[in-house]
């Protein structure tokens, strides 16, 4: 039998009702629990006994337990597993026409801490907790019963993992690959590098916000900063915007840009710049520069909670440097991947940034990652992206 281990009185209501979370000052830390090794998969019982299910277990952390289902003594294996990929895998087939998406979106998925990337026949694979990663084979057999992807990538050195206690591994287990993974989205084509790219190597959220700005795009001048892989600068010139300029510190990324600008056939409309975004946009507002459309998508400024402030700073001044770049009447696309920032917060900053700029405007849209990217009910905060979009007067 699986180890049992009880919550503190009254601390299973929650629970009971739906969250798939279970906290450390839950938990009755005997020392017994204690020496359960991390990712265990436990039975979880009331302070009196009753059942309430099945969870991962890790003992070091702050979330503890993560639970898998409902039934106490639930087996979580290769078939198990399979069943949940193949729910995952009807999703995204109704959703999109084309095998590229977040595959897996952890806990929302039912399969807590997993996230799966498809690129075509290569899935890219995060195992962000202790328990899906002693299940490391089990995944993988399920991925080849359910998807028998050509390659699997594992991108195992996200933060997430060292918060468990696990170690970063980036590691090819299916197939070989080097060089660069085609996919495409909304219509177009791109290259991406799953093996040294940014997180997996492509940001599958903003597919929707890409469309949206491509759709406003048409003879526009547009300036995307933290432009990666070129996922709005690209779709904006398909869409017809008369000149795109990528901005990105990175130049394996702007190269991936360029491959993909060349791929659709607008590569004589883009051009990408290796640059400091916030320091690129202080030297074009000196010379008086304007675009129809300025992109701006950073990384997260806000890592952790004791990031927070100075996170919340970092939006603020992107948005009065870029504000500035907007032309009168022209639209401005801004966008926080930080987990720390609710969309409160971030509303505030965009509006503080504008208001220090000196400009008025109104909110277009907001938005946030696409239906691939899923939020589990009981965990709203999970919806970790932000995105909006702004006239400016
Ligand atoms: N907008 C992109 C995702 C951005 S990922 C998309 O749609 O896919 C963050 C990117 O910002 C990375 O490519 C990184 O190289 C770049 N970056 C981070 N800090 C930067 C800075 N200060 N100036 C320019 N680029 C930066």
């Amino acid at each position: 039998a699986p180890p049992a281990v009880a919550l503190r009185p009254g601390r299973h209501r929650r629970v009971r009702n739906g969250h798939p979370w279970i906290y450390a000052n839950e938990v009755d830390m005997t020392a017994e629990a204690k020496r359960i090794p991390a990712g265990t998969t436990v039975d979880l019982a009331t302070a009196d006994g009753d059942d309430l299910g099945t969870a991962f277990f890790n003992p070091h952390c702050l979330v503890v337990g993560r639970l898998l289902d409902t039934e106490p003594g639930a087996v979580f294996d290769r078939t198990a597993l399979a069943d949940r990929l193949r729910r995952a895998l009807a999703l995204r087939e109704r959703l999109f026409d084309a095998p590229y998406y977040r595959l897996v979106h952890a806990e929302a998925d039912g399969l807590p801490g997993l996230i799966v990337d498809r690129l075509g026949d290569v899935a890219v694979c995060q195992l962000n907790c202790a328990g899906m990663d002693r299940l490391r084979d089990q995944v993988l057999g399920a991925l080849d019963d359910v998807l028998r992807p050509a390659v699997v990538v594992l991108r195992n050195d996200g933060a997430g993992r060292a918060h468990e206690g696990l170690a970063g591994e980036v590691a090819v287990v299916r197939g070989r690959r080097d060089g660069p993974v085609a996919l495409e989205e909304n219509g177009c084509r791109f290259v991406a590098d799953v093996l040294a790219g940014q997180k997996t190597g492509w940001f599958f959220d903003q597919r929707r916000n890409r469309a949206a700005v491509a759709a406003l795009a048409a003879g526009a001048r547009v300036i995307d900063y933290f432009s990666y892989g070129g996922g709005f600068a690209v779709q904006a010139a398909v869409a017809g915007a008369a000149e795109v300029i990528g901005v990105d510190r990175s130049d394996p990324a702007l190269a991936l840009a360029e491959r993909s600008a060349e791929l659709n056939g607008v590569a004589d409309r883009c051009r990408f710049e290796r640059a400091n975004a916030f320091a690129d946009m202080q030297a074009r507002a000196a010379r008086a520069e304007t675009f129809d459309i300025v992109v701006a998508d950073p990384p997260a400024f806000a890592k952790s909670r004791k990031d927070l402030p100075a996170g919340l700073k970092g939006y603020r001044k992107m948005v009065r440097q870029a504000a500035p770049l907007v032309a009168p009447g022209g639209l401005l696309f801004v966008a926080s991947c930080s987990h720390n920032v609710t969309p409160d917060a971030f509303a505030t900053e965009v509006g503080r940034g504008l208001a220090r700029a000196g400009r008025g405007g109104r909110i277009l849209m907001t938005a946030g990652a696409g239906p691939d990217h899923p939020v589990h009910p009981f965990l709203p905060d999970t919806a970790y992206l932000k995105a909006m979009l702004l006239q400016l007067d």
